[in-house]
């Protein structure tokens, strides 16, 4: 050996070693406070009452002011200028991979689990533990390794009040892994031939001639598919066939990434669509991203061209249904400047799966992003200060990641006013933010369900970009109450 590189593998099984590793307790430096929170929401933007309003009981499910639930992170931040703890097991894994050469961080994932709101006066604490280390990635950024850490938080009664799973990219800057091996598209490969026989040829040649036919029992009436010689209800073996409508509602699906046969492409859904007619249909999803896939969506039939010969029966969203908009007003009427009435409280009846979140558009200014990372306490120079964010490889300061958390919440709470009871939130992290910008997060709700005590679970996909890209796409979870225990 040449140089004095430490043997990588040897690093990296190192490293690896290190999951498990657990630091103690580590108590915020301030009990849970009106003065943080309230310079958090002055900062994030978000008017919702329930976090500043010590007198909103009429209004609220609350009963007291809560904390903003996306602000979890901020009472742990050991503040400014105040390194880590030479115990804090993070802080080593960052210490020890930079060593190794993995110098560069940015973060991918962050999931919060919200157990209960914190109010004033909440001690929190929080212990970090190393979950996983993977092998190294070729990533766009570079060779690198992704760390998995696990956050729990502690009240003062050491009861677990929150959790967090933070996933982080450690790169080795400046070598760009070469892309990785993708399957051609193979533009020749043709779709597999549909097997004909006697009882089902009827299906493809109507989908030929942009029908949807559904074999019919002459015995006794029953619709039937797929299709099959004899009724399995009466035995009959004589059929004809009636047009479906073609509209119906999703029943389950599955989004196929591997084996990649072409021509088909990695992530393609095929669903099991519930015809209004009563029998169930598989056929492939088109026009909608697989995360916005839902059980319940309505469907509409559609007709695709596969190849000169081959035409089958596809399914996409219903376009002639109104899209319904949860806060829409608000949104219309004030574009471009985020949300600005006080958010109503939306009931259980007014969510509808497929509903879409009034857009939240947030100017990128400088101010904002400093004063955003200040009031989540985040003191990284990258968030604040142009010269070193350049030192360090970046065009400008850019947004943290602790208060895209805070937009997320905002978007989804700001729709579904302030009874709204944040449970969990997954997000994937992308496109940069930087000033100038300007953040624009949409959200749909996807499922919705009713909740063990009354109430309903909804479940949010939202999606944020920037001019850059994608900024942040994950799920929020949150729960509304019953229509009656709201004021
Ligand atoms: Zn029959």
């Amino acid at each position: 050996m040449k140089s004095n590189l430490e043997n990588p593998a040897a690093g990296l099984t190192e490293l690896q070693a290190m999951v498990g590793r657990e630091g103690p307790s580590f108590e915020g430096p301030d009990p849970v406070n009106t003065a943080m929170i309230r310079h958090w929401c002055a900062a994030i933007g978000d008017r919702n009452p329930a976090y500043t309003q010590p007198r909103h009981d009429a209004r609220t499910q609350w009963q007291g002011v809560i904390a903003p639930p996306a602000m979890l992170q901020a009472w742990v931040m050991p503040g400014f200028g105040v390194p880590p703890a030479d115990n804090d097991p993070i802080a080593q894994f960052h210490k020890r991979s930079a060593e190794l050469g993995y110098s560069s961080i940015v973060a991918t994932n962050c999931e919060q689990e919200y157990l209960r709101p914190l109010r004033l006066g909440d001690r929190v604490s929080v212990r970090k533990r190393i979950e996983a280390v993977s092998d190294e990635k070729r990533t766009a950024l570079g060779a690198g390794i992704f760390l998995t850490s696990r956050f729990t938080f502690t009240d003062g009664d050491g009861h677990e009040v929150a959790r967090m799973l933070h996933r982080v990219l450690k790169f080795k800057p400046g070598q760009p892994g070469a892309s990785a091996a993708v399957p051609g598209d193979a533009p020749t490969a043709l779709r597999p031939r549909p097997n004909l026989t006697h009882d089902n040829a009827f299906y493809f040649e109507a989908a030929r001639e942009r029908r949807l036919l559904i074999q019919r029992c002459t015995g006794c009436a029953r619709l039937r598919h797929p299709p099959t010689a004899a009724c399995a209800h009466c035995g009959a073996l004589g059929w004809d066939t009636v047009q479906s409508r073609g509209l119906g509602t999703l029943f389950s699906y599955t989004v196929i990434d591997a084996p990649v046969v072409p021509p088909f492409k990695p992530g393609h859904v095929v669903g099991l669509v519930e015809l209004e007619e009563g029998v169930r249909v598989v056929a492939e999803l088109v026009d909608v991203a697989r995360d916005e896939v839902a059980i319940g969506m309505p469907l509409e039939v559609a007709f695709l061209q596969c190849d000169p010969q081959l035409v089958l029966p596809v399914f996409r969203p219903r376009a002639d249904l109104p899209v319904v908009m949860i806060g829409s007003e608000r949104a219309i009427a004030f574009p471009g400047a985020g949300v600005q009435a006080l958010p109503r409280t939306v009931t259980p009846d007014d969510v509808r799966v497929g509903a879409r979140l009034a857009r939240l558009e947030v100017p990128m200014t400088r101010s904002y992003i400093v004063a955003s990372a200040m009031a989540t306490r985040d003191y990284q120079d990258v968030h604040h200060d142009p010269d070193l964010a350049r030192a360090r490889g970046s065009q400008d300061v850019f947004l943290n990641i602790l208060t895209t958390n805070g937009l997320v919440g905002r978007q989804v709470t700001d729709a579904f006013g302030p009874n709204a009871q944040l449970r969990k939130l997954a997000i994937k992290l992308g496109a940069t933010a930087y000033p100038g910008d300007t953040l624009v997060i949409d959200g749909q709700v996807i499922e919705k369900q009713a909740a063990p005590s009354g109430g309903v679970d909804v479940k949010v996909r939202i999606r944020g970009t920037v001019s850059r890209g994608e900024h942040v796409s994950g799920q929020v979870w949150l729960r509304l109450p019953a229509a009656g225990e709201t004021a």
